[in-house]
């Protein structure tokens, strides 16, 4: 066996069998081997004691706002990339609404570049796929999905600026032709906007602009918006035969729908969002207002939610990681529609899902499949990432499970510094964050440079 640089003893380690009490041992960034001593050398240049801890593959976040460039007073690549490796993900991949959004070769390019020199961990970008003419030639320089939002170009500075948004189903059908002539996955944001302009338009001519009013728009008759627009999709890709991604699924209707495709053994997948599982409740609309805000999610919903997470439904977990300041949320409570949505995220999922863990919500196993083993799968990055086995990349988090901790603004590593837990009472985190045989986190410290993270392309 070659000189090793890393060995991370007696630990329990996931592997898709389930946990083994295994040494992992590293060398030039790739996993070598797993076992005991004496199949393994007794030393290595690091040696790392993880006993009576789990060790699990690096998470994977296939949505991130890393807001650079055009949006770098809310957050930027390498503060973005803090906060993950903080909040053990060892990849995380952009998204388009930058400026300019990331429409063309060369914009995708850029952006590659500029992630080279700023990333801590791992990363890629998912390019927007609402340009025909770009989307071949993109698909060549090596994203793992294309993304759309079904909204109107605004012409708001954010979310939804010119470019990125599809809302004619004729220009949404050639998007599915030409991105599924790819063979990537399109990610789709659902959204009814003609439908949503006559749901607000409601409650705007009664001057109901609250927080309020704007969580109940965009739930109203369960998630009308979402699911009309789902099935749009939905059809259109049994038309089409393509990939298709689901974003922000939150509604038990889109989850029907969902079941269905996969029934049919159709190529359909989807994220669930933290905010989702955590964040939208009633209470949070009341209490923090825009701060909570993107949307609500009701307690039956949720429900649904955890079903679907824990009956395999649910894929991923994409952490849709979206920082604003505080200035620009503040302006919700008075007016919910000129605020952005969004908010924080990519630090505290994965405390928040291990505390769920504990609390029997669901299996450490299903949570390692979901916020790893199958978004490397869907993405086609697997066995690089997702998977802790010789020949993959050593991307692997160790965790307390016995860890409590208290979520706090004073901790985050995202630009904005605030978080929407903030005060939140953990059980289980992430103790050290390991990128290629690097740690990157150690203890809530980042050890990671910019510079450290690396693109990661779909295999061939
Ligand atoms: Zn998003």
């Amino acid at each position: 066996m070659d000189k090793l640089d890393l060995l991370v003893r007696n630990g329990e380690v996931w592997t898709p069998g389930g946990f083994v009490e295994a040494d992992v041992a590293v060398s030039g960034g790739k996993i070598v081997a797993l076992g005991k001593p004496p199949v393994l050398p007794e030393t290595a240049g690091n040696v790392i004691d993880a006993k009576g801890k789990k060790v699990i593959p690096g998470l994977i976040d296939t949505h991130t706002h890393h807001r650079d460039p055009g949006f770098t007073h809310k957050e930027d690549i390498t503060t973005a990339t803090m906060a993950a490796a903080a909040g053990g993900v060892t990849f995380s991949v952009g998204m388009p609404n930058v400026n300019p959004p990331t429409t063309s070769v060369e914009h995708y390019r850029a952006l590659v570049a500029h992630h080279s020199k700023n990333a801590i961990v791992d990363f890629n970008h998912n390019p927007s796929g609402t340009v025909p003419r770009e989307v071949p030639g993109l698909a060549k320089e090596g994203p793992i999905a294309f993304k759309i939002f079904m909204v109107k170009d605004t012409g708001r500075d954010y979310p939804h600026m010119p470019g990125i948004g599809i809302n004619n189903n004729g220009e949404l059908f050639k998007c599915f032709e030409t991105v599924g002539a790819t063979g990537l996955p399109l990610m789709v944001h659902p959204h009814d906007q003609d439908l949503m302009d006559e749901i607000e338009g409601r409650y705007w001519k009664d001057e109901n602009r609250s927080p309020q009013a704007y969580a109940k728009a965009y739930r109203e008759h369960d998630g009308i918006i979402w699911d009309t627009a789902m099935a749009t999709l939905f059809r259109m890709q049994k038309a089409i035969g393509s990939k298709l991604h689901i974003l922000h699924m939150s509604t038990p209707e889109g989850l029907a729908m969902l079941r269905r495709a996969k029934d049919e053994g159709r190529p359909c997948s989807c994220e669930v969002n933290p905010w989702a599982m955590f964040l939208g409740t009633w209470e949070n609309v009341e209490k923090l207002g825009p701060y909570c805000l993107g949307f609500w999610v009701p307690p039956a919903h949720v429900d649904a939610l955890w079903e679907a997470i824990n009956d395999g439904t649910i894929d991923v977990i994409g952490t849709d990681h979206a920082p604003h300041t505080k200035e620009e949320k503040e302006k919700g409570w008075h007016d919910m529609w000129s605020c952005p949505g969004g908010e924080p995220q990519i630090q505290d999922y994965l405390r928040l899902f291990l505390t769920a863990v504990n609390e029997g919500k669901m299996t450490l196993d299903r949570l390692v499949r979901i916020s790893s083993y199958n978004a490397a799968k869907l993405f086609n990055v697997y066995p690089r990432k997702g998977v802790i086995q010789p020949g993959s990349d050593a991307d692997m988090v160790i965790i307390d499970m016995n860890k409590e901790e208290v979520i706090s603004n004073e901790t985050t590593y995202t630009k904005v510094g605030w978080t929407p837990y903030d005060g939140k009472k953990i059980k289980g985190a992430p103790i050290r964050t390991i990128l290629r045989g690097k740690t990157v986190m150690e203890d809530g410290k980042i050890t990671g440079k910019p510079g450290d993270g690396q693109l990661v392309s779909p295999l061939k």
